[in-house]
């Protein structure tokens, strides 16, 4: 299966990831283990050293005997993420990682650190094909999907820094949640993130042992995918990146909503919040003189209102060259005053890694225009 061509829906051929041991199950890591005519403890030996304790050097794993080592780290433990830049700031709070990919492509990732818990942004394609003229991956178009170990190595190489203690503003050292809002578009790479989400999920050794309601998959409004998430059995927090609730700005603003109309996303939004009684994130990157009417405000609370939902604005992280900018505080302020009014819970998020670049993909681009 290794390095066979994988074609992209453009129809352009990919190099595939290598097979991975967060790929598979442990029943299929067992297999793995088996064909390589090792004995099938080694699976779940290695998969302790991996999950468990956070060990992605196979020489760290030394009560491996040195053969059985170099079989099993050449089948099931290839180096999928190299670092190639680490930036902190808010006083080493905030990191984030640009890795290089097998292929070359490049992907980022953040830590953040919170009184209460530490949280990692997961990148899952490398690039985005869904061009949201605002969005900074978006402008550089798709280049592929990540597999589900390029996911999952995200987290547990965070997890290993968390757990070094690396991360300040926080009492904590093991990282609890996480958000795919890095690169991509989680739910245009649907099969290989809900992989990723069963193993960040499931229990050590076979997986990270994260809660599933620590975990929120964020999309910019796929509503057959919305649908058939909802039928996953998984209580995953869903965030919806909306922006504006007219079809006329938002069919400009989030070019997916020429297929799948505000009303429509909506309901496959309701839908899922019946289906997993879990409260939907509406997201809404605030963008001065674009989206941040008080009509606007007043219309998107009317949309709301009664439902199983709360809105997260975002203060616009303007990219470079960009004719877009933030919202003024106190448009913002009013904004935030008329959907409580209209009784729907609303937060700001913080503007966490700003000086580094850190809203969606803006530390990969930097990279590719250095
Ligand atoms: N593709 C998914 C997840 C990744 S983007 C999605 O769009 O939901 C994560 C969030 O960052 C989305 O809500 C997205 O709209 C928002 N975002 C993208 N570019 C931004 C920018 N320049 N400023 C503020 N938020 C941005
Ligand atoms: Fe892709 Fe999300 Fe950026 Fe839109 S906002 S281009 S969906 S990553």
């Amino acid at each position: 299966m290794r390095d066979l061509p994988l074609a992209t829906a453009d129809g352009a051929t990919r190099r595939r990831a290598p097979r991975h041991l967060a790929d598979l199950d442990l029943a299929g890591r067992r297999a793995a283990v088996a064909e390589l005519g090792e004995r099938e403890f080694r699976a779940r030996q290695i998969s302790t050293h991996y999950f468990g304790r956070l060990v992605r050097d196979p020489a760290q794993m030394t009560d491996l005997p040195a053969r059985t080592r170099g079989r099993l780290a050449a089948s099931l433990l290839p180096r999928l993420l190299t670092p190639v830049r680490e930036l902190t700031c808010d006083d080493g709070a905030t990191h984030k990682m640009l890795w290089r990919l097998h292929d070359g492509a490049l992907v980022e990732s953040v830590l953040m650190g919170y009184p209460d818990r530490i949280t990692a942004c997961v990148s899952s394609q490398a690039g985005c094909g869904m061009g949201c003229p605002f969005c900074a991956t978006g402008q550089a178009g798709l280049t592929r999907n990540l597999s589900t170990a390029e996911i999952v190595d995200q987290v547990v190489s965070m997890a290993a820094t968390a757990s070094s203690g690396a991360v300040t503003g926080t009492a904590q050292t093991r990282l609890s949640h996480v958000v795919f809002m890095g690169m991509g578009e989680p739910l245009a790479n649907y099969a290989r993130v809900v992989e990723a989400v069963r193993r960040l999920t499931a229990p050590a050794p076979e997986g990270l042992g994260l809660s599933q309601r620590h975990i929120t998959v964020s999309t910019v409004g796929l509503v057959p995918a919305i649908r058939r998430l909802a039928e996953e059995r998984l209580s995953v927090t869903l965030a919806l990146s909306l922006h504006a609730p007219d079809d006329v700005l938002r069919d400009e603003l989030v070019p997916v909503n020429q297929r799948w109309k505000v009303a429509e996303v909506l309901d496959a939004a309701w839908a899922y919040a019946t289906r997993t009684g879990r409260r939907v994130s509406i997201e809404y990157a605030m963008i001065r003189d674009v989206n941040d009417q008080p009509w606007r405000a007043d219309l998107l609370g009317r949309l709301l209102a009664g439902r199983l939902a709360h809105v997260n604005l975002i203060p616009l992280n303007p990219t470079p060259g960009s004719r877009w900018d933030a919202s003024p505080k106190p448009v913002e302020q009013e904004f935030v005053r008329r959907l409580r009014a209209a009784g729907i819970p609303t937060t700001v998020r913080d503007t966490r890694g700003r000086e580094i670049d850190g809203a969606c993909g803006q530390l990969a681009a930097s990279e590719v225009l250095a």
